[in-house]
């Protein structure tokens, strides 16, 4: 295979052509819309991906727009032709980095993130432990005082700001491989635990394992589980992508299990899409393939389980804001506003636009921060339409954002931001038997 044709199949050169340029994708794009120009948008990004392919244009003019693009999927809903624009978009992102158009330091800081952080359970739980630290020993104090926050790099000071408080490192600690309170229990789950929601959301996680629990399931949580690779596939990290796949394929086939659940719509997207990597007809394809069948989000579990209950009820407005990859790509966009409407007391009120980023993506909020914050602001103009005292999210890049976004808007004293699982719990449920 010559260079061209090399780069014409990992570029998906193919299905680009599935794009007639009838631009009904167009009113869907969050970026066409904050940032108003035809590259920016799906279509562009196609053209510009198919004039790559064909020698047109070089992968430096590909590359900001790509690197702009939030992944967030809402194209590929509207799309007449049902074009594979994640696939365009991931082929487009291994060529770019290939070809080594980022900087060093942008190179350096993702090898470290992508090969050394995020897989590893020890360096998450060390984040975790360190937060821990740095909140309960006056040290987040002093450095607010000082205001030296605002030195951070990558704005990382306004996340400081919306972190969740940490449970000490002793509690981490206790956290078990596996747990069964009714028996027999009424089916066996894994759990996967994803790294940020084990760093960063770790109470929600156990609140997780807590709701499996009082539905009379079993739980296990596979040793060997790691990072789902979605943000390295994210930065055209395909290899790494791959590599994690195989790891947690080989950690799930260890337990045999009727599902395995997530509660991050980013993470249980990239599992869904793990067949993707491997070559059809290999082994692991097939294992892959097994392995997906399985993939749960928790809400699609809940929703299922019969005489499901909560009992405490909950005087509050709330308003969701589905995770983008949830809903577009996991195709899971009504159990959690089942399990809502389920809750006493609770008042739900809908988004105008529910589909429309929130502008977290990821990690883009955090490299692309200002074009992040264009898309939050028309988010958070229709969150403050519905006046919530609650926005419930599935997903830990969207809380995050969302707090962001209600801090921004001064409204922390009115409004917050939570976890669907959290939400559920402190409604009390309970499985009413028969
Ligand atoms: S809707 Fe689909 S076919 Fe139409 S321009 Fe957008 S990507 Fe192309
Ligand atoms: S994935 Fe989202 S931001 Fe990217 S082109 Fe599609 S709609 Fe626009």
């Amino acid at each position: 295979m010559n260079d061209v044709q090399e780069l014409q199949e990992k570029i998906n050169y193919d299905k680009t052509f599935d794009c007639v340029q009838c631009g009904y994708c167009l009113p869907a794009c969050p970026t066409y819309e904050t940032m108003e120009r035809e590259t920016h948008s799906p279509r562009g990004r196609i053209n510009l991906v198919k004039l790559v392919a064909e020698g047109k244009a070089s992968v430096e003019d590909l590359q900001e727009p790509i690197e702009k693009c939030l992944g967030c999927m809402a194209c590929t809903t509207v799309c007449p032709t049902n074009v594979q624009y994640g696939q365009i978009l991931e082929g487009a992102k291994e060529v770019i980095e290939d070809h080594q158009v980022k900087s060093t330091w942008q190179r350096k800081t993702e090898d470290f993130l992508f090969g050394s952080f995020f897989p590893s359970g020890k360096w998450m739980g060390r984040l975790g432990n360190f937060t821990w630290f740095y909140q309960k020993s006056g040290l987040q104090y002093l450095v607010n005082s000082l205001s030296l926050t605002q030195a951070a790099p990558f704005h990382l000071g306004q996340f400081e700001q919306v972190l969740p408080a940490q449970p000490a490192p002793k509690q981490r600690a206790r956290r078990a491989k596996r747990y069964i309170r009714h028996r027999p229990a009424a089916g066996k789950v894994a759990f996967f635990t994803g790294c940020v929601m084990d760093s960063v959301f770790f109470e929600t996680n156990e609140n997780t394992i807590e709701l499996l629990l009082r539905s009379g399931l079993e739980v296990v949580l596979p040793d060997h589980q790691t990072c789902c690779g979605a943000l390295h596939a994210h930065s055209g990290k395909v290899e790494d992508s791959r590599e994690l796949a195989k790891r947690n394929i080989q950690a799930f086939e260890e337990e045999n299990v009727d599902y395995i659940v997530n509660n991050a719509g980013g993470c249980g997207a990239r599992l869904i899409e793990y067949h993707h990597l491997f070559e059809e007809g290999s082994s692991w394809h097939e294992r892959a393939k097994r392995f997906i069948s399985k993939i749960k989000d928790i809400s699609e579990v809940l929703a299922g389980v019969e005489g499901l209950e909560f009992t405490r009820p909950i005087h509050r407005t709330v308003t969701y804001q589905p995770s983008c990859h949830m809903t577009n790509v996991q195709g899971v966009q009504s159990p959690p506003l089942e399990l809502v409407k389920k809750i006493p007391g609770v008042t739900l009120k809908e988004l105008d636009r529910p589909d429309f980023c929130c502008g977290s993506a990821g990690i883009y909020n955090i490299i692309h921060y200002d074009e992040s914050l264009e898309v939050l602001d028309v988010k958070m103009k229709d969150v403050c339409g519905v006046h919530p005292d609650s926005i419930i999210t599935t997903n830990p890049g969207c809380l995050l954002q969302m707090k962001l976004g209600i801090e921004r808007e001064g409204a922390n004293h009115e409004m917050d931001a939570l976890h669907l699982v959290d939400l559920l719990l402190e409604a009390e449920p309970r499985v009413k038997r028969a």
